[in-house]
């Protein structure tokens, strides 16, 4: 057998060792065939009398399983597509209905089975694969750093459709239960074993044996929920105890997704209903849910940009063939501020030296200590021990002398942006660098092509721009120069690799993709305040909206005087015509009449009261020059604007080639500022709605607010051919869920 998944062993004593070691992969996951392989080797154990039990394990090294391949979940939606084309609607509800509860019966099998299961876990376990275990009677996990559990489903727009929410429903107070399944968070074993979702926890080495001692030792065969007299955790949904949970649920559900995401009130539904019913028509209910979820446009954008994409990109999609893998060991940050502090310390934290240079001995230390206080904060909390804390900071070498960088294959320059600056920079580390090594930039508003015109040598020049807080943003965007080389790009890709963040290749233009989009956003939010828009109902129509922070603290964050700063530049480069005057008077008054510089003074569009929430400044009313009726005001359309700058700006990068690859503008315009996940991304939300709905829609806005809102050529021609963004450049057929 060429892809087998499952390998089998029985032991003397009766206990069938079922081994999950997928020969074409690094990490187990649940496909077609990796089921069907399980279904008849749980038919074997229920049917020879020669096994008493079975205990599932894993056979990779640091992992259990990382849950179903989405891939074969994404065949099921267009199952349900061309089911639909030929057979209509009810037909294909119902193959898919069929279809995609097949996993939760499997599971159901393996727990009715009549013989013990046990899962061993070492390593990640999560999604459907933690549902596995959830099916055997008795879980042990091994106290491996590596061991978390979970389900983390919610997160690219699913919910666990295998008895996941009918199984932890039924094993924790149902408050805990739903906190856990919206989160989606990954778990450690000593907190898993606290909230009885795994039963014991074991050095790595004993987990095997351990299930082995407990199938035979009579391990019980039956779920608690499958015997006679069984009482929920915390009360039947309709109790006292329900009426506390299930109601205020639901309006954590609202508060915390506006309502945005159908799979998570889908999981409340199969929750609330499954909970009144016995297990197996709880496991319909569940997979009903189910197989709705599956059909939602939602799942299949999230599935697609947060899954699919994403995966591709971080495998190094975009490196350029044939540049052998850069060997860094070594890497330079200059600059040891604000963004180098934090780029030395995610550079350490994977593994790599850091030679970390500043102007003065004081200010490279002062970065240094950046790196101590992120360190140590993890050691209070646990997740790290003294012992990595002091490796990672033997890391980083914290100096003034730019010849410790000679032996770097990658420098990183975080100075002041400011060109003379970098070009100063440039040149003294030039002259200690090897002939080979990269030198990296990451400018956030000077070209890379300008910037690489002071190197000796442009073709090992390229952008690593980074977003901040760096320890936390997940995206780095690697700026492709005009003379940028293959070999610069792909040691680029290799080191955000290796820090584990996710590259998008960007083409050198004003403002790179993120920011680009991100300034779009921020415009809208103060236009619409000068136009007399309650600011609240600003904040409150992004959030509804689907992004993290409303436009308003966004720009707290990132500054009001760099806000100016960039109309200023703006102004510079390319006119009058391409400021708008609105929005600067509104930031000049803040700024230079009111000092209101943002978040770090405490004082921007936000009040920030000592040890107080923030809160809008109440001044902002004066600002403006006229109030509207809140009631007289469109929310939807405000929802709408709020969005439609974005992607229209996204569009706009694509038709000038900045960005290549739509694969990139979603993932990046996620993982950088947050675009409303559950569309996709900007460009999947243009799909989503089809361009020819979008051209409509954003010709309605520029006639009612101005010519930004015109859409570009692109996607008029798209909207006039009927294509897609994906159909056209990423040669998919149909959008999987849109039938
Ligand atoms: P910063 O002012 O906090 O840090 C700059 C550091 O460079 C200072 O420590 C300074 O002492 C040092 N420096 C200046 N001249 C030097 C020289 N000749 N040799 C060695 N060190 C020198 O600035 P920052 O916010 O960290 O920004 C740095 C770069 O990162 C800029 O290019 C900026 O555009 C870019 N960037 C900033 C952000 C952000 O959010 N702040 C985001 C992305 C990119």
């Amino acid at each position: 057998m060429t892809d087998q998944s499952f390998r089998t062993e029985l032991d003397a004593d009766g206990v069938l060792g079922i081994v999950w070691d997928m020969a074409s992969r690094s990490m187990n996951v649940l496909t077609e065939g990796a089921i069907r392989e399980l279904a008849d080797i749980v038919e074997r154990v229920a049917s020879d009398d020669q096994i008493k039990g079975a205990v599932i394990s894993s056979g990779k090294e640091g992992s259990f399983s990382g849950g179903a391949d989405l891939t074969m979940l994404e065949g099921l939606a267009r199952l349900y597509a061309s089911e639909m084309a030929k057979h209509g609607e009810a037909a294909a509800a119902k193959a898919l209905f069929e279809e995609s509860r097949k996993l939760s019966q499997l599971y159901r099998r393996i727990e009715t089975s009549g013989k013990p299961f046990v899962a061993a876990i070492n390593g990640v376990c999560l999604g459907g694969a933690f549902e596995l275990a959830l099916s055997c009677h008795y879980r042990i996990a091994s106290n491996d750093k590596a061991t978390r559990v979970g389900l983390p489903e919610v997160k690219v727009g699913l919910f666990p459709g295998a008895g996941g929410t009918q199984r932890v429903a039924r094993m924790l107070p149902p408050g805990d239960a739903l906190q856990m399944l919206m989160k989606g968070e990954q778990i450690r074993p000593d907190k898993a074993r606290a909230m009885r979702l795994v039963d014991e926890v074991a050095p790595k080495d004993e987990i095997l044996s351990k299930a082995k001692a407990w199938i035979l030792a009579g391990g019980k065969a039956t779920k608690p929920w499958d015997e006679k007299g069984f009482k929920l955790p915390g009360g039947p949904v309709w109790s006292k105890a329900g009426f506390m949970t299930f109601p205020p649920a639901n309006a954590i559900y609202r508060r915390e997704t506006q309502d945005n995401y159908p799979a998570i009130r889908a999981m409340l539904q199969a929750v609330f209903d499954g909970l009144q019913l016995p297990m197996d028509l709880a496991l319909t209910v569940e997979s009903r849910q189910f197989a709705k979820v599956l059909r939602s446009p939602e799942a299949a954008a999230m599935i697609r940009t947060l899954f699919v994409s994403m995966q591709e990109l971080n495998k190094g999609a975009r490196r350029p063939a044939g540049v052998p893998k850069s060997e860094l060991r070594t890497v330079g940050v200059v600059g040891a501020g604000f963004m180098g502090a934090g780029v030395a310390y995610v550079s350490a934290q994977a593994g790599l030296e850091v030679v970390l240079v500043d102007r003065d001995q004081d200010a490279a230390d002062t970065g240094k200590a950046f790196a101590q206080k992120l360190i140590s904060g993890q050691v209070s909390k646990g997740r790290a021990t003294g012992a990595e804390r002091d490796a990672l900071l033997g890391r980083i070498l914290a100096t003034s002398d730019y010849e410790r960088l000679k032996d770097c294959g990658l420098v990183i320059e975080a100075v002041f942006e400011d060109p003379k600056v970098k070009a100063e920079v440039i040149q003294k580390v030039e002259a200690v660098i090897a002939d080979d090594a990269i030198f990296a930039s990451n400018t956030s508003t000077l070209p890379i092509s300008g910037l690489a015109k002071t190197s000796k040598r442009p073709e090992n020049f390229v952008g690593v721009h980074f977003f901040s807080p760096v320890e936390k943003m997940l995206l780095v965007e690697v700026i492709q120069g005009k003379e940028t080389g293959d070999r610069a790009i792909a040691t680029a890709l290799d080191y955000v690799r290796a820090i584990r963040k996710t590259p998008i290749l960007v083409k050198d233009s004003r403002g790179f993709y993120a920011n680009r989009c991100v300034i779009a956003y921020m415009l809208e939010g103060h236009l619409m305040l000068t136009e007399g828009v309650p600011a609240a109902m600003i904040e409150n129509a992004a959030k509804q909206a689907g992004m993290p922070v409303g436009p308003l603290s966004l720009n707290d964050e990132v500054a009001l005087d760099l806000g100016l700063r960039i109309v200023d530049a703006t102004r510079a480069q390319l006119g009058d015509d391409a400021v708008n005057p609105a929005q600067e008077k509104l930031l000049r008054t803040l700024v230079e009449t009111h000092g209101r510089l943002g978040r770090k003074n405490g004082k921007g569009f936000y009040d920030y009261p000592e040890g107080a929430k923030k809160r809008l400044w109440p001044g902002l009313k004066d600002l403006q020059p006229v109030h509207l009726d809140p009631d007289a005001i469109d929310v939807a359309e405000l929802k709408k604007r709020l969005l439609v700058t974005q992607a229209l700006e996204a569009a706009r990068t694509v038709e000038e080639g900045v960005v290549t690859d739509v694969r990139e503008a979603d993932v990046g315009a996620i993982l950088a500022f947050g675009f409303a996940p559950y569309t996709g991304g900007p460009l999947s939300y243009i799909d989503g709605m089809g361009p020819k709905r979008f051209v409509e829609l954003a010709s309605a806005l520029a006639e009612l607010h101005g010519e930004r809102f015109r859409p570009n050529r692109l996607l008029l021609d798209l909207a006039e051919t009927g294509d897609t963004f994906y159909g056209r450049f990423a040669g998919e057929k149909a959008p999987a869920a849109a039938a």
